[in-house]
């Protein structure tokens, strides 16, 4: 995935190590942050009992001279699923790069329950947010502490608690030292779906109003695959998350489907009704894939 590729190759570079597919990530964030810290506003707020509310109001977004986004605009309602759809290089990535603020708008605004996000502190912003990418990179260290990335003040059986709900306990059980088995960041040992489930419990840990789920396009046992599809559909109730989806049936739960083509949203409904227009949509959604 490209997925934050830049922000986090760029911390890669200069602390020699791999960040990546973090849930909540406190520590990315606060090194990101004692850069911008001093970016925000003066008058920067800090968010207090988010919800989850989402909106993009006509976002337009260029990386360089082509436009990437256009006149993009869609809202979310707290505990509302978006999936966003569409061929590669449609944008779907740039929209959750920019909601995170990795990148500032060209124009329009993103506001999170209400505020345009220019005017939230960073680290406000991105407490309230974890996200979940396919490909999820490990640290050195112990499965407790790979988990309790998601919150560093996590205490033993929160971690465990976490793990129980991502349905990866039962994994880690069977490891040879359970929880305290050294991980390393190639993952050696553990599986790719495995990886992923660490990384949704350590987005339940983090407990954010608001998810982004970069969805696996590689194939995963059948097994696996169902119990990272259960974890990540109880990781997502009762939050506001934003799905770049690939598989059809996370896309049928969706509340919202955003269907973007070149940067802007062509199509948008729910599952029935796009299929009943018959249009865009209605082709991409043969064989159980969807986007490519
Ligand atoms: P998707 O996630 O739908 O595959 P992206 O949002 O990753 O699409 O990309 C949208 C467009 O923006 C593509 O044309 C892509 O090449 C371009 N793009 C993505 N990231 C960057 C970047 N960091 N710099 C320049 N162009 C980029």
């Amino acid at each position: 995935s490209r997925l934050f590729t830049r922000p986090l190759n760029d911390l890669a570079n200069q602390f020699n190590t791999i960040l990546s597919a973090v849930a909540g990530a406190e520590r990315v964030f606060s090194i990101l942050d004692e850069k911008e810290e001093q970016l925000d506003d003066a008058d920067a707020i800090q968010l207090q009992h988010v919800k989850g509310k989402v909106a993009f109001k006509d976002v337009s977004f260029s990386y360089e001279q082509d436009s990437t986004l256009s006149g993009v605009s869609f809202e979310a309602n707290p505990g509302e699923s978006i999936a966003i759809v569409g061929p590669t290089g449609a944008g779907k990535t740039t929209i959750v790069n920019l909601l995170m603020r990795f990148y500032e708008v060209t124009s329009g605004a993103i506001e999170v329950e209400g505020h345009d996000i220019t005017k939230i502190k960073r680290t406000s912003l991105r407490e309230n947010m974890a996200f979940v990418l396919q490909d999820t990179f490990l640290f050195n260290g112990t499965v407790r502490e790979n988990i309790r990335y998601g919150r560093l003040d996590a205490t033993n059986e929160e971690v465990e608690k976490a793990a129980r709900v991502a349905n990866a306990h039962s994994f880690i059980s069977r490891l040879s030292d359970g929880y305290d088995t050294i991980l390393k960041q190639d993952g050696g040992g553990i599986s790719h779906g495995q990886r992923q489930l660490l990384s949704i419990a350590r987005a339940v840990l983090a407990d954010p109003a608001i998810l982004i789920l970069d969805e696996a396009t590689s194939s995963i046992d059948t097994r696996t695959e169902i119990q990272i599809q259960k974890a990540l559909w109880s990781l997502m109730e009762g939050r506001t998350s934003f799905v770049i989806a690939h598989r059809l049936n996370t896309i049928q739960r969706a509340d919202q489907i955003i269907v973007l083509n070149s940067g802007e949203i062509i199509e948008r409904g729910n599952h029935k009704e796009l299929l009943a227009r018959g249009g865009y949509y209605a082709g991409l959604t043969i064989g159980g894939q969807v986007g490519t």
